[in-house]
């Protein structure tokens, strides 16, 4: 069973993190989630009968070889048959069709510029849930839609300085050097070579150290929000993206105290809820002691595999608690979205046609629709 414990004890609670109109929403349809009641069962039985063994599109490596079971999210395109465009007398002609329509609204669509720089700080201790993937594919799709955005790679494995192109040898001056040494966050920005107004400030093994040494330091929470601070005033972004490492140690906290909002890619996966109690506490903290604007503002399906029953239950469940936060979108499972980084790009421009670059392309669309603390559904594109 998914750690539903752990979310009826979390300090926001599935209504207390949402915003007055949501509260008010919630009250007057009278409906706040239920989250005491028993979770619909993951057993081990459904896990066997949903997980047989390793799916085949990342076993075998090759997307064209993915079930012709098409959900949301998933790309016909890279099920492989293309021959009955115009036939829309089977599912996958459907889905065929369903897809093109998702796209033709998405692609070229002008998104909203946002009245001031949002500044998402990308977080979540659990490893490898997609918090790097969602922070740099989601940053390109708003560049290739004309804004400016920033990319802050705070992860001292540098995977979001790698799938950007842009160079974190150990050395180099980075965002090390802007949080341990006060350099200006200006010097060590670089534009990605493939995306226009794309930028990041990137990270190098240094950081590593850079637990142990803040602590010592003064100010040692805000020294990433002050070198932000300084940055915005005299360069103009329209969103900054900070990517976490995956614990909850002084980086992390760093990011909190610079941000404004919480953005958390959930995984599809069994276990996914656990530790997110934990991470929602710690935002309670820093919101009352650090940084009172604080908003988990946008919750993230990653991974998503529409063959199993497990995907869509995490999901359900990541949506009764989180209704207002989760954006409509999950992102599909795919062989594209973890090829692109190894060629030093997103998915965004490794291959905007496949489904994980529409799923990402339309999270954006989702995310730039809402404004910093407006949370509604209805604030929704
Ligand atoms: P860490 O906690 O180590 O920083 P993370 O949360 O940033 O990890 P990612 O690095 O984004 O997670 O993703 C983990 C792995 O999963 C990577 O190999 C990535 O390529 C792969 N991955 C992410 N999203 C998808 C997806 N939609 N489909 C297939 N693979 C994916
Ligand atoms: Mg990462």
């Amino acid at each position: 069973m998914i750690a539903n414990a752990e979310i009826n004890e979390s300090p926001l609670g599935p209504t207390e993190s949402v915003t007055p109109s949501q509260s008010g929403q919630s009250s007057s349809a009278g409906a706040r989630p239920d989250v005491s009641r028993e979770t619909p069962a993951i057993s081990h039985d459904d896990r066997e009968s949903t997980e047989p063994g390793p799916h085949p599109d990342v076993s075998r490596g090759t997307e064209s070889d993915a079930a012709p079971q098409l959900v949301d999210g998933e790309s016909p395109r890279e099920s492989g048959d293309l021959a009955d465009l115009d036939d829309d007398s089977t599912p996958l002609a459907t889905a065929i069709a369903l897809d093109v329509r998702r796209r033709s609204t998405l692609v070229g669509a002008p998104l909203p510029r946002p009245a001031a720089t949002r500044v998402l700080t990308v977080a979540n201790q659990k490893g490898g849930v997609g918090k790097t993937t969602s922070a740099v594919n989601i940053a390109a799709a708003l560049a290739q839609s004309g804004m400016r955005v920033l990319v802050i790679d705070l992860d001292p494995q540098g995977n979001a300085s790698t799938a950007l192109g842009v160079d974190h040898r150990s050395g180099i001056d980075s965002i090390y050097d802007v949080v341990v040494d006060g350099v200006p966050m200006s010097s060590v920005v670089v534009e990605s070579p493939s995306v226009t107004g794309l930028f990041c400030a990137p990270s190098t093994i240094d950081l590593a150290g850079a637990e142990i040494e803040l602590v010592s330091l003064v100010a040692r929470e805000g020294r990433l929000a002050k070198a932000l601070e300084a940055h915005l005033a005299d360069t103009a972004y329209d969103y900054v993206f900070i990517d976490c490492p995956p614990s909850l140690g002084l980086l992390t906290v760093n990011a909190f105290v610079a941000a404004r909002e919480v953005f958390i890619p959930i995984q599809c996966e069994y276990y996914a809820l656990e530790g997110l109690s934990q991470l929602l506490r710690n935002v309670e903290l820093i919101k009352t002691h650090l940084n009172p604007r604080l908003e988990v503002s946008t919750i993230l399906l990653t991974m998503f595999d529409g063959r199993t029953r497990l995907s869509a239950q995490v999901a359900e469940e990541v949506r009764e608690h989180f209704p207002a936060q989760t954006l409509r979108t999950t992102i599909p499972r795919s062989v594209r979205v973890s090829e692109a980084p190894s060629f030093g790009e997103t998915v965004m421009t490794y291959d905007p046609l496949s489904s994980g670059a529409l799923a990402y392309l339309e999270a954006a669309s989702q995310i730039a629709h809402r404004d910093a603390g407006s949370t509604t559904e209805g604030a929704h594109s």
